[in-house]
């Protein structure tokens, strides 16, 4: 086959060029490629092999760019990078790789396209299009890539335990590919996945963050929460979520499998958002119920505190896997922490008070929160299912009402403790911090409006029952 007609932008022309300048083979190869013939939107980065040096190749493709783009040189790994317009075009030059049990850093010799092809780690990942003069476009797949690529599936070109033993990394690129691609993973594969999963150890948190945001962000995350699962690497990375994959029954109840609910969740929640930490927060909103899980005769199976637990469970994962403990951290903890509120409220009539009570609490993040208890209603009793979603409509429509009312949302008492201590000549102490509290408590309840003049009323009168005098 020839992808002539494929290559047609500027930047193959220049590469072609500049190879035929200084005498060596090259071809663009990899994700580029796959995504090509998948009719997949193009991503912005192309990976460029070359036989000989890619750092050369890459300042003289810069040469003959004519603004001469920055090119930049990471020596060590004999690559080079440089933009051109928006894309990031890498070059490196084909090589041979050798790999030591205790690194996932192979020892490299400059080699072939057949070795650099054999070093990559799916068939539908080592395709490679020439950009050589003679052979424009034309397709390089020794591992029958086009096949896997055209039946879905996800298969190594060498020997599978070798692969996924060299660089454990692998392992869960084969399933977030799946997940993204969704592609079926070669069953001699998923195997040896299975046979090397405790490998996954000598990978760093951030790259495996990396590779389990990109499941997260793809169409279907259950299919690669799923797979990780059955080949036991979600047992090592995420332990606290398949602890929730039981069902137990006492005396004729049971509860729900938890695990599986999650991952309904984190699909249910895809189409509404694209922010990756929400749909974290979808996929760990009830870690916190298998430890808290209890039986009683009364109430039959119970998760009293859950919420909160899951909120502290939230930070010691993200300290084990190295994921950032900032803003997007609490944010995560904060949504698990609030995950049952309006649920709460969507199973009764809805009040102005229970809703300007969510938006105090949730502030800025109470829509993201609706969204994901939107997503968590996963019953299979359509009854419920519509009234749950009824409901939720409501208390949405009660938030922007409420809000335009009563400004709750980023709350600023209307009347301020120095001015609290003014009005009956005190110095700090306790019955300030009781006074105000008193009018926040009155605004939340829908006593008094969110106003100066109306708080104003309340603490004086307020204060006379306190005993205290206005100067
Ligand atoms: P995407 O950009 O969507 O993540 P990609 O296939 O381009 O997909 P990259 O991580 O950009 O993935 O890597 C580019 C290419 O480098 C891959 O297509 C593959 O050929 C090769 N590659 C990347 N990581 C590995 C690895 N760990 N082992 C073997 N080959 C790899
Ligand atoms: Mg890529």
């Amino acid at each position: 086959m020839n992808y002539k007609q494929n290559l047609d932008h500027k930047i193959f022309k220049i590469v072609s060029q500049a190879a035929k300048e200084l005498n060596l083979e090259c071809y663009v190869i990899g994700g580029f490629v796959r995504d090509l013939l998948l009719n997949r939107n193009h991503k912005k980065d192309i990976d460029i092999v070359a036989v000989g040096s890619g750092i050369e190749l890459a300042l003289k493709v810069s040469e003959l760019i004519p603004n001469q783009p920055k090119v930049q040189v990471f020596k060590n790994y004999g690559t080079a990078m440089l933009r051109f317009n928006d894309m990031d075009i890498e070059f490196v030059g084909a090589r041979k790789e050798s790999y030591t049990y205790d690194s996932r850093n192979p020892i490299v010799e400059n080699g072939t396209l057949k070795d650099d092809q054999e070093r990559r780690d799916f068939t539908i990942n080592a395709l490679a299009l020439s950009l050589n003069e003679e052979t424009f476009g034309t397709l390089i797949d020794p591992f029958n890539g086009v096949t896997d690529l055209h039946n879905k599936i996800i298969r190594t070109p060498l020997d599978s335990d070798i692969t996924y033993s060299d660089d454990p990394l692998r392992m869960l690129r084969a399933i977030r590919f799946a997940s993204q691609l969704h592609f079926e993973i070669e069953i001699k594969s998923l195997q040896a996945i299975s046979r090397n999963k405790e490998r996954i150890n000598i990978i760093s948190g951030e790259r495996i963050v990396d590779e389990l945001n990109k499941i997260l962000l793809s169409e279907k995350p259950s299919i690669g929460f799923l797979l990780l699962y059955e080949t036991g690497l979600l047992d090592i990375l995420l332990p606290e979520l398949t602890a929730l994959n039981q069902v137990e029954e006492i005396e004729g109840h049971t509860h729900k499998n938890n695990f599986y609910h999650s991952l309904e969740v984190v699909d249910n929640i895809c189409p509404n958002t694209d922010d990756v930490w929400l749909r974290w927060a979808a996929l760990l909103h009830d870690i916190g119920k298998a430890p808290t899980k209890k039986f009683n005769k009364k109430q039959g199976w119970t998760f009293h505190g859950h919420e909160f637990l899951g909120g502290k469970m939230v930070k010691k994962i993200f300290e084990r896997l190295h994921m950032p403990l900032n803003q997007k951290m609490k944010f995560v903890q904060k949504m698990v922490t609030m995950s049952s509120r309006p649920i709460v409220l969507a199973q009764d009539i809805v009040t102005d008070s229970a809703v300007r009570r969510l938006v105090f609490d949730a502030g800025e993040e109470v829509e993201n929160l609706m969204t994901l208890c939107e997503a968590d209603i996963t019953t299979k009793n359509p009854k419920k299912f519509n009234k749950y979603h009824h409901n939720f409509k409501i208390v949405r429509q009660k938030i922007v009402e409420v809000e335009e009312r009563d400004h709750v949302r980023n709350f600023q008492p209307p009347i301020s403790g120095e001015e609290i201590m003014e009005l009956f000549g005190l110095k700090p102490c306790r019955e300030i911090g009781t006074l105000k509290e008193a009018v926040k408590e009155a605004i939340l309840e829908g006593e008094i409006p969110n106003e100066y003049e109306a708080a104003l009323a309340f603490i004086l009168k307020r204060a006379e029952k306190m005993g205290l005098q206005k100067v």
